[in-house]
């Protein structure tokens, strides 16, 4: 079992605090999702955690298994075991898909193992046919010309190849169709293992409706206020965060 713990965090995007003291403790076999309102910092949580240079950490701690993950860079990250899916996933000329793939497969593999080209063609058809994406996509260069919703399911199909400990898929469900969210659903369920963990941050509940979260935080002005299990999305959907609001007392 791997954990990943989030504790006091806090972080600024240039001089302003943005995060105001996250604790989070999640473990491989666990699905969590962060919900709340637009600005309120899930998408700086999720900067953090895959150490992007924008946003800095000013105060408390992200271990993986004990280890300190604000020491590691992007790719050691990476290596460790983390993968970031993004809201905007960048285009990149130059590689394709499936190169970029293999070679993130590879990179968390020692020497002596490396995924064969036959394996990893084998692996690639097999997930492509689970979520429903046509063979050319795995040679066009990684997102380029992707419509939004094939940039979600390729974003997905990255998850599904490179296998890692602890995923965080930010508003993955943003601008899906919902043919598209039950594919992208479909891809994480069959994740689901005692060897993987995953952070769903989300505005809607829409999502888990199809992907059922075993803990659900709630994030408002930079701090989680409220965790519960699945039945605190079903709560939200219902009361909107006025309830949570006036439940805690809160004026934010
Ligand atoms: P969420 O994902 O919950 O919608 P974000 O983490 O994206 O929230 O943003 C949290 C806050 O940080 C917002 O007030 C936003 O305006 C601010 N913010 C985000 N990115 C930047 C940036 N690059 N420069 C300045 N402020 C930013
Ligand atoms: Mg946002
Ligand atoms: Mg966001």
């Amino acid at each position: 079992m791997s954990v990943l713990e989030v504790k006091n965090l806090h972080v600024s995007i240039e001089d302003k605090e943005i995060l105001k003291g996250v604790n989070l403790t999640m473990k491989t076999g666990e699905i969590h999702a962060i919900m709340g309102p637009n600005g309120t910092g899930k998408s700086t949580l999720s900067a953090a955690i895959m150490g992007h240079p924008s946003y800095t950490v000013t105060e408390g701690e992200i271990l993986l298994d004990g280890q300190d993950v604000l020491e590691m860079a992007v790719d050691e990250r990476a290596r460790a075991g983390l993968f970031l899916a993004v809201q905007y996933p960048s285009e990149i000329a130059g590689i394709t898909n499936a190169e970029f793939m293999r070679a993130a497969i590879n990179a968390r593999k020692p020497e002596d193992d490396k995924i064969s080209v036959m394996n990893f063609i084998k692996k690639l058809d097999d997930k492509m046919a689970v979520l429903d994406m046509p063979e050319e996509m795995a040679e066009r260069y990684l997102n380029e010309g992707f419509s939004g919703g094939e940039k979600k399911r390729n974003e997905i199909l990255q998850l599904m190849m490179i296998e890692p400990t602890f995923a965080i898929l930010d508003e993955i469900d943003s601008g899906l169709d919902i043919d598209a969210l039950k594919v992208v659903s479909k891809g994480v369920n069959a994740m689901r293992s005692e060897n993987f963990g995953a952070l769903i941050i989300t505005h809607y509940q829409r999502l888990l409706n199809y992907v059922t979260p075993d803990v659900v935080h709630v994030m408002m002005n930079g701090i989680i206020v409220k965790t519960g299990g699945a039945e605190l999305a079903k709560r939200l959907e219902a009361e909107g965060y006025k309830g949570i609001r006036d439940e805690l007392g809160l004026d934010i």
